[in-house]
């Protein structure tokens, strides 16, 4: 399809692709001081990725500047979420690894602690012996809202002047003297800067826009949720993580548990759904760590998380096309590094200064531009 340059047009200063965290955190950054719209192909915001999250915030996931954007996100994020503890748990073989993650606690000053078993299966009554042989928990980490999140975002772009056009799919982009020209939703928009934030669909639009794509791998996550067992108030349990790959569980409401093995298989762009064997998976962990017992899967998911070949998100202009603003590659943090990720992203957009927090943090613009990927 070829963008029709008889149609009517929207004028805007920056075209947002995409209305999910990565998207709505940056519109709502530049309302105000720019013309923002953004453009979601679905129906909503939140429908791919960011509405599939488990919405938690914490150190044990993501490399080095992935957690330096949590910490200084942590702050910003608090406005939508409660604190709500971690804990880590280690076999007898993973006390190395905890060892290296009770480091990390310790550099970003949270208020943690280390526990032998018995304390981790006081918080976590289920744990089997076998399963944890030391623990840490995380004090500090925080459950988030993430609906309210992208609502309040939706709300501070509007309320800035800024567009949010949904049911408006990005079908083609046309580059002129001007910027940029993209036909969504029966409608053309011009624009000098187009952002990329289109998650798993970035190195799509990339192609359409004519820039080079960076490689970008979704993978795929599946997430079930069940039953507590019968009786049992668990809103206290803690969000209970493997230091390797193994499980993830947290409660979910009074009498309901999530849980995923964090699978991650690579996948095309799509609207994912969970697959058996996943769920089979995740249930066979969960029973494999504590004594619970899943006699039925209430509900199950899957999402999308993308990541750079590096694994460090990617913000700043394309290389060769510079009105083309990416913002992508959040992996499995985009909402725990949104507060920070959004304003290097908006800083990158206008030409300015990078953050100074971010800087002070060991951050710099080089290390998520996307001339590091060749793009
Ligand atoms: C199971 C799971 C658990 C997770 N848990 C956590 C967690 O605990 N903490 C955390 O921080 N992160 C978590 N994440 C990661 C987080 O959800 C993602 O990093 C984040 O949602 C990515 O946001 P995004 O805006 O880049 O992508 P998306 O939310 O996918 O948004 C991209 C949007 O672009 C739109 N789009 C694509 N193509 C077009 C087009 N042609 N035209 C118009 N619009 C288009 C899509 O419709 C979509 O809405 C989890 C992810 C999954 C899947």
């Amino acid at each position: 399809m070829a963008v029709n340059a008889r149609a009517a047009m929207r004028q805007a200063d920056v075209v947002v692709i995409g209305g999910g965290i990565a998207g709505l955190s940056l519109a709502a950054r530049l309302a105000g001081d720019s013309r923002v719209t953004v453009l979601e192909a679905e129906s909503a915001v939140g429908y791919h990725a960011s509405g599939r999250s488990v919405a938690f915030a914490h150190y044990g996931l993501g490399n080095d500047p992935v957690r330096r954007l949590t910490a200084l996100s942590m702050a910003e994020l608090a406005e939508h979420a409660v604190v709500h503890p971690a804990l880590h748990i280690a076999r007898e073989e993973e006390l190395a690894a905890l060892g290296a993650l009770e480091e990390v606690h310790r550099a970003f000053g949270c208020d943690f602690s280390r526990v032998g078993p018995a304390e981790a299966r006081a918080l976590m009554p289920v744990l089997r012996p076998e399963a944890c042989a030391a623990a840490l928990v995380d004090h500090g980490s925080l459950k988030l809202d993430t609906n309210a999140m992208l609502q309040a975002l939706a709300a501070r772009l509007k309320a800035a002047g800024g567009r949010l056009v949904t049911g408006a799919r990005v079908e083609a982009i046309a580059r002129d003297g001007a910027g940029w020209r993209i036909a969504a939703g029966g409608e053309t928009h011009a624009a000098a800067i187009l952002v990329n934030a289109a998650g798993a669909w970035a190195d799509v639009i990339a192609r359409m826009a004519g820039v080079r794509p960076i490689g970008l791998e979704p993978r795929r996550r599946t997430v079930i949720s069940f039953a507590a067992p019968e009786g049992e108030d668990v809103r206290g349990w803690p969000f209970t993580k493997t230091v390797g790959a193994g499980l993830y569980l947290l409660p979910e409401g009074r009498g309901q548990l999530l849980a995923s093995s964090m699978d991650q298989t690579p996948s095309e762009p799509c609207d994912a759904a969970a697959e058996e064997l996943d769920i089979a998976i995740a249930a066979d962990r969960v029973e494999q760590a504590t004594t619970l017992q899943l006699r039925r899967i209430a509900h199950s998911w899957a999402g999308l998380r993308s990541f750079a070949p590096d694994e460090l998100p990617v913000i700043g202009p394309a290389s060769e096309a510079p009105g083309f603003v990416w913002c992508a590659g959040q992996g499995g943090a985009g909402f725990q590094t949104a507060p920070a990720l959004s304003a290097i992203a908006a800083a990158a957009t206008l030409g300015l200064p990078f953050p100074e927090d971010a800087a002070a943090a060991g951050l710099d613009f080089a290390m998520f531009a996307p001339a590091r990927l060749g793009a």
